[in-house]
């Protein structure tokens, strides 16, 4: 399976359309996070195509860095592995039976969440001849995987009773709402899991690795680091939400550029692009830029968005296409060629991530995990 083999031209230059991915940036970023949580373990979360910045370059930037490193699905796993990344990997998701055996070849190391689950993993280990290494998954209030905080001394106790096979090295959970002002529901979670946690005390067990911070909780929660923290979208130089404490100054990795191909003046009366939504009541020149919502420049942003040419913003106008959009540069100027910025800074100008979120109506996250890989990366140190 690929999981992030961009569609960079063979022939000379890349796509004009193309991602920035700043390395420099990405490094500087987990230092700041690490200065913050010293001494605590991290986990750096690179589910997604490391939010859309480029597994493969990712993590061979960062492995080295940090203790553990966090996925969704056992192929962004098995991926790692095949790219000689030797540092322990955390899959975060849900375990489809099945799969169970290439997680442990892989030296992966398994969520279990239920009591079924753990069983079916020590079966596995034990038909392979191997041990697996495991991360209980506790509920606190997220109502996804995980077994629920009230019962999770069956899953507790099942991993003593009779489960050679699996190596119980973490136990976790994760916050619903760490990225709010209100931290009500999340100190509720985190009392939770510390009621859990005291299990291992009361019968006189060492306890496994604990961990549950995100990068809100991380940002917000200093009492959720346990031994490790998961920080994600921090990483990449995003908060998690407006309202978040911003505790670690952090900067933007990625910025999104393309190029100006084709330049028009439009009539008024003369409406652009699908659906004839915009046309302009005096004569404006037009600009074509090659990015569209197939490289994930969401349609919703139809309208309402801006980009950079030659230092000046600029309103997207009409309906965003698959492959194009159009610009109206009123009666400022651009030639075929310029480079404009969707992301990123220019001149004095800035478009941020939170802006197109805001424009989509969505989060910083899907923005960052939508730039599909037709989209070149291109990584500058
Ligand atoms: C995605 C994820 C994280 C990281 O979340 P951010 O908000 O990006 O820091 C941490 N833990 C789990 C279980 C996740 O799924």
């Amino acid at each position: 399976m690929q999981i992030n083999q961009p569609t960079i031209s063979t022939n000379g230059d890349v796509r004009p359309t193309y991602a920035e991915v700043n390395l420099l940036r990405l490094g500087e970023n987990l230092e700041a996070i690490l200065t913050k949580v010293k001494p605590f373990k991290v986990m750096l979360i690179l589910k997604a195509n490391a939010y859309g910045h480029g597994l493969r370059n990712v993590a061979l930037h960062l492995a080295d860095r940090v203790d553990y490193l966090g996925v969704a699905v056992l192929e962004e796993g098995i991926f790692l592995r095949e790219i000689g990344i030797k540092t322990p990997i955390l899959v975060m998701g849900g375990v489809w039976s099945n799969q169970i055996p290439q997680y442990i070849q892989n030296d992966l190391t398994l969520t279990a969440s239920s009591v079924e689950r753990l069983e079916q993993i020590d079966q596995a280990a034990k038909s392979l001849g191997k041990k697996a290494r495991v991360h209980l998954k506790i509920d606190t209030g997220m109502e996804r995987i995980g077994v629920h905080y009230y019962n999770a001394e069956t899953l507790q106790n099942a991993t003593l009773a009779r489960c050679g096979n699996v190596d119980v090295e973490g136990i976790y959970s994760h916050f619903a709402n760490s990225d709010s002002a209100d931290l009500t529901h999340a100190n509720l979670q985190l009392e939770r899991f510390n009621e859990v946690l005291q299990f291992y005390e009361r019968h006189s067990l060492p306890t496994p690795m604990r961990h549950m911070a995100n990068s809100a909780a991380v940002l917000q929660i200093p009492e959720s680091y346990f031994d490790m923290v998961r920080p994600g979208i921090l990483m990449y130089g995003v908060y998690p939400s407006q309202e978040c404490i911003k505790s670690i100054v952090v900067k933007p990795v990625l910025s999104w550029k393309s190029r100006v191909v084709y330049f028009k003046v439009v009539k008024p009366g003369h409406p652009v692009s699908y659906g004839s939504i915009w046309q302009s009541d005096h004569l404006v020149r037009v600009v074509t830029i090659p990015v569209g919502y197939g490289d994930g420049y969401f349609r919703s942003m139809s309208n309402k968005a801006s980009v950079i040419i030659r230092g000046q913003k600029y309103s997207q106008v009409g309906r965003v296409c698959m492959d194009q959009i159009m610009v109206n540069i009123e009666w400022g100027t651009a030639y075929n060629g310029d480079e404009v910025t969707l992301i990123g800074e220019s001149g004095e100008e800035r478009i941020t991530v939170e802006d197109l979120a805001g424009w989509a109506d969505t989060i910083p996250y899907e923005i960052l995990t939508n730039i599909n890989t037709r989209v070149p990366r291109v990584y500058v140190k």
